[in-house]
C-alpha cells in the first residue's frame, strides 16, 4: 500500500483564504490586522522566512511590515523597539525572527512581547494557557499547523497512540500538549521521544500517528513505522543532490521513499508542514486583531 499524501500546500491555501475573509470582515469594522516582523542581522535563511511572512500577510489583506536591524543591534535597542511595537495599536502581532545574534538573549526578548501580541505563541503566558487548555492564548504555529493537517485530512486522533520524536519548546512540547487535550485534534495517548530515549524504534513502531521533529535528515525509516500509521514530517533539512544547481535539496526527518510504502497517510517535504506554519501565523494575527474588538469573526 502506498500512503496517501497530505497536501499541506492546499490545506494552507484554504486557511489563507479563510484568513483573508476574516480580514475583510475586520476591515469593514475599521480594523486592519497588522503583523510586524523584526529581523536582526543578515542570516540568509531568516531573511527568506521573513520575506515570505510579509508577502503572505499582505496577500491576506493585512498590514505586513518588516523591521530590519543590523546584527550589531544591542539587546536594549531591540527591547526598546519591542516596547514601542507593544504600545502601537496598529500592530496586532509581533514576531521577532529567531535565531538572534549571540549577544541577545531570546527568552528575554520573548518575555518582552505582550502575550496578546505574541502571535508566535512562545511567551510563557501563552505556553501556560496551552497547557491548561485555555483557548484565549496563541499556540506555536508549527504544531498548531500539524493539528490542522490531521483534522482537515480526516485523521481521528481520539484514543490514537501518538508518538512525537523531538521535545523542543517550539515543536515537540506544544505538539504533545495539543494532542493530549480534550478537543478536536486531541484526545490522543501521547509519547514524547528525544535523544535520550532508549530504543527509539520500539516507540515509533507503536504509533498510529507519528510526528518527526528532530532536525536529522531522513532518520525515521520505513522499518520504524507501524503499517497504516499517519506520518507527519516536520523536519526541514538539506541533503546532497548533484542534480540541483545548489548541490543540495530539501528533505525531512523521515526517509520518504521507505515510509510511503508503510504509512496510510504522509506529509511530503516540501509541501507538507512547511506551508502550514505561515498560514497559522496569519490566523493568529487575525485572532489578535479580533480580540482588540472583543468579537469573534469565525
Ligand atoms: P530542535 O530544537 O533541535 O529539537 C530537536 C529534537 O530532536 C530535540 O528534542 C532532540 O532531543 C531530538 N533529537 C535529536 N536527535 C535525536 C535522536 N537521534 N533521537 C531522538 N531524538 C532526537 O529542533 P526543532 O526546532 O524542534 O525542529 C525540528 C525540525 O523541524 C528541524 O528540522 C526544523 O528545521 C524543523 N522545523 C520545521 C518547521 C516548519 O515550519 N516546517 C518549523 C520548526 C522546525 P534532545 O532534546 O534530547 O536534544
Amino acid at each position: 500500500m502506498r500512503a496517501e499524501l497530505i497536501d499541506g500546500k492546499a490545506i494552507a491555501e484554504t486557511i489563507r483564504n479563510e484568513v483573508a475573509a476574516d480580514v475583510a470582515v475586520l476591515a469593514a469594522r475599521g480594523i486592519v490586522p497588522g503583523l510586524t516582523v523584526v529581523l536582526v542581522g543578515d542570516d540568509a535563511a531568516s531573511a527568506t522566512y521573513v520575506g515570505a511572512k510579509e508577502k503572505a500577510s499582505k496577500a491576506a489583506g493585512m498590514n505586513g511590515d518588516t523591521i530590519r536591524l543590523p546584527a550589531a543591534t544591542s539587546q536594549e535597542e531591540l527591547l526598546a523597539l519591542v516596547e514601542h511595537l507593544n504600545a502601537d495599536p496598529a500592530v496586532h502581532g509581533i514576531l521577532v525572527q529567531m535565531p538572534l545574534p549571540k549577544h541577545i538573549d531570546p527568552d528575554t526578548v520573548i518575555r518582552h512581547i505582550l502575550p496578546e501580541k505574541d502571535v508566535d505563541g512562545f511567551h510563557p503566558v501563552n505556553v501556560g494557557k496551552l497547557l491548561i487548555g485555555h483557548t484565549d492564548g496563541f499556540v506555536s504555529c508549527t504544531p498548531a499547523g500539524v493539528i490542522e493537517l490531521l483534522v482537515r485530512s480526516g485523521v481521528d486522533t481520539r484514543g490514537a497512540e501518538a508518538v512525537i520524536v523531538g521535545r523542543s519548546n517550539i515543536v515537540g512540547k506544544p505538539m504533545a500538549a495539543l494532542l493530549v487535550q480534550g478537543r478536536a485534534g486531541g484526545d490522543a495517548t501521547v509519547t514524547v521521544c528525544h535523544s535520550r530515549t532508549r530504543d527509539l524504534a520500539v516507540h515509533t513502531k507503536r504509533a498510529d500517528i507519528l510526528i518527526a521533529a528532530i532536525g536529522r535528515a531522513e532518520m525515521i525509516t520505513g522499518d520504524m513505522i507501524k503499517p497504516g500509521a499517519v506520518v507527519i514530517d516536520v523536519g526541514m533539512n538539506t541533503k546532497p543532490d548533484a542534480t540541483k544547481a545548489k548541490g543540495t535539496r530539501l528533505c525531512g526527518d523521515v526517509h520518504f521513499e521507505s515510509a510511503v510504502e508503510v504509512a496510510s497517510k504522509i506529509t511530503p517535504v516540501p509541501g507538507g508542514v512547511g506551508p502550514m506554519t505561515i498560514a497559522m501565523l496569519l490566523r493568529n494575527t487575525v485572532r489578535a486583531a479580533e480580540r482588540t474588538l472583543s468579537v469573534a469573526v469565525r
